[in-house]
């Protein structure tokens, strides 16, 4: 562990990406195998590989705890190294560099034993759990020194802050075990654990990665396009001649994906975390497909043949036990991929023949096929959206028939067609106190956009939030403020909200050039990280593309979409 650390640190101390990968790469060959699959898991910045189905779970306060045992400090000081660093991880360091009874002799720490001691930790549920955690936190930490806690609170936070992305990681491994990166990159897409496929890279096995059942892996996503036009536009770029694209209603649920084996049965979200037991009534008519299946879809709140608001849906999600709103708020699975299907992996053929598979199934009751058609030019796209709209859904995804499925990708071979206004995703860097009844509360936020590694800011919002998610966020701003500047809070660029707005205009009031006109916060997009937040590049195909309609359509489109001549 004690390298893993040094490692860490020297990673976080440049800011270069070939010093970073080279650092990576020449720690990882000196390991064993099974210390390169937890380092590499590690170097995620996760105690877990994605798609594992464990979590430690190990809340803020269970740390605080065994911190200040271990430490001896008081919570005021605590707090004070807290305000200072803004990161739990570097007050670790802190309290235990300036700790009383330190261990004169301390047995190292390996990383086979951090990994049995996560275990451990996420193994206990139910009553007496939060004990045997902080137990094991107050283990780990007095084993630790203080780099070595540093670097442990910031993986059980699931926040290593050094700067290095997993595709920096893939490279790393690529250089250490010398294969092509494409191959490293590609197998870890089947099998989402990066552990294992170091070690695969090592033993020149990668070409072994496969899909495995019950081993979720990342979803293909979809880049925004603002008009019809431009999806049209984006296909026309690669190719010599406009082809035709497929195009399916967007629906506002949570992206599922379920691997079945004819008696296990497993849905898993897009955080790849499982998600079987808040869908009762999915299990039913999943099961009666039949076959061994991975199939990719959206989970809907449905009531009389219509979807109702993704709200409704939030409420189920947030029960352990959802029976008592499998009444009220009933759940259908629109299915609109299939990726796996009786021992063949169909990935990589093209979407169109994947389609034809997936309607090959029993599909009916709860599980239905995703509603298509198909464009051949803007105008076609655009009285689809319309339809798509009428019948309550977000908007349109349009797909390239041809396309190839890519875990974890968002490219234009699939984009999304999404509102008339469109809405931008952000993350808040920052949250001051309102005016009012909400003076108590930080309920105005300044939002970013992604510009390369930057964020620069782009507006501010004070409305849309109910009370209860106000407070909420209130709480998580107060436990994450890296500077306190009194009436305004820096935060840290984790909270991912969807805004919308009636116009992009040029401002230099804030970093990005642009601001929004009315920003009204739509929604907390729990189920995206900063990383995946809209980028400046798209505000300014916003703005140019938003001629006279305010952001959306152009004015000849949004005619037409709305039904007007
Ligand atoms: P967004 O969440 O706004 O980035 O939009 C992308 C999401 O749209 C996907 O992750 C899916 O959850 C959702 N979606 C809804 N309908 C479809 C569809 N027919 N095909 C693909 N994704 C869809």
């Amino acid at each position: 562990m004690r390298r893993l650390a040094e490692v860490l640190e020297a990673i976080s101390g440049t800011t270069s990406k070939i010093a970073k990968r080279d650092l990576v790469a020449d720690y990882l060959k000196t390991l064993t195998d099974e210390e390169l699959r937890i380092a590499c898991t590690y170097l995620t910045g996760s105690p877990f590989p994605a798609g594992d189905g464990r979590a430690l779970n190990v809340g803020w306060s269970a740390i605080v705890e065994a911190l200040l045992d271990v430490s001896g400090a008081t919570g005021e000081a605590l707090d004070q190294v807290y305000l200072r660093h803004g990161d739990l991880g570097a007050a670790a360091y802190d309290l235990l560099h300036q700790r009383r009874h330190a261990p004169l002799f301390r047995t190292p720490m390996t990383l086979p034993a951090v990994d049995a001691a996560f275990t451990r930790m996420a193994g206990a549920t139910g009553k007496g759990s939060r004990q045997v955690k902080i137990d094991g936190m107050r283990t780990l930490l007095s084993d630790a020194d203080p780099l070595e806690a540093k670097y442990l609170v910031r993986i059980i936070t699931s926040d290593l802050r050094v700067g290095l992305k997993e595709g920096l990681l893939e490279e790393a491994i690529a250089k250490a075990f010398d294969v092509p990166v494409t191959t490293v990159r590609r197998a870890n897409m089947l099998v989402s654990d990066i552990g294992m496929v170091a070690v695969m890279a090592r033993h020149g096995n990668l070409d072994q990665a496969t899909l495995t059942l019950f081993r979720p892996f990342h979803f293909m996503l979809a880049e925004t396009v603002f008009t019809p036009e431009e999806a049209f536009a984006l296909t026309r770029a690669d190719g010599d001649r406009p082809e035709s694209l497929l195009v399916e209603d967007k629906y506002d649920g949570i992206r599922a994906q379920v691997h079945h084996d004819g008696t296990r049965l497993a849905i898993y979200s897009r955080t790849l975390d499982e998600i079987t037991p808040s869908f009762p009534e999915l299990h039913g008519d999943l099961r009666a497909l039949g076959h061994r299946y991975i199939l990719d879809g959206e989970i809907i709140a449905w009531k009389d043949e219509r979807a109702i608001p993704f709200s409704a849906l939030q409420q189920r999600l947030r029960r352990k036990d959802p029976s008592d709103l499998v009444g009220t708020v009933p759940v259908v699975m629109f299915a609109f991929d299939l990726l796996y299907l009786d021992g063949e992996v169909l990935m990589d053929r093209p979407l169109l023949e994947r389609q034809k598979a997936l309607r090959g199934l029993p599909l009916g009751g709860a599980v239905q096929s995703a509603m298509w058609t198909v464009a051949d030019n803007p105008e076609q796209l655009a009285s689809q959206f319309r339809e798509a709209r009428d019948r309550g859904n977000e908007g349109l995804v349009i797909k390239r028939p041809t396309s190839r499925y890519q875990p974890g990708r968002r490219g234009r071979q699939w984009m999304k067609l999404k509102e008339e206004l469109a809405t931008l995703d952000v993350v808040v860097v920052a949250a001051e106190h309102g005016h009012g009844k909400r003076a108590s509360v930080l309920s105005d936020v300044t939002f970013a956009v992604r510009n390369g590694d930057a964020l620069v800011t782009i507006g501010k919002a004070y409305s849309g939030l109910t009370d209860v998610e106000i407070l909420e966020l209130t709480r998580w701003f107060q436990q994450h403020t890296t500077k306190d500047l009194g009436r305004v809070k820096i935060v840290e660029p984790n909270i991912v909200l969807e805004v919308a707005f009636d116009a992009v205009t040029r401002s230099d009031r804030h970093e990005s050039g642009y601001a929004l006109r009315f920003p009204r916060i739509k929604r907390i997009r729990d189920d995206k990280t900063a990383d995946e937040i809209n980028t400046l590049d798209d505000v300014k195909r916003i703005f140019e593309h938003q001629g006279e309609s305010r952001g959306g359509l152009s004015p000849k489109l949004a005619k037409s979409a709305k039904g007007e001549r």
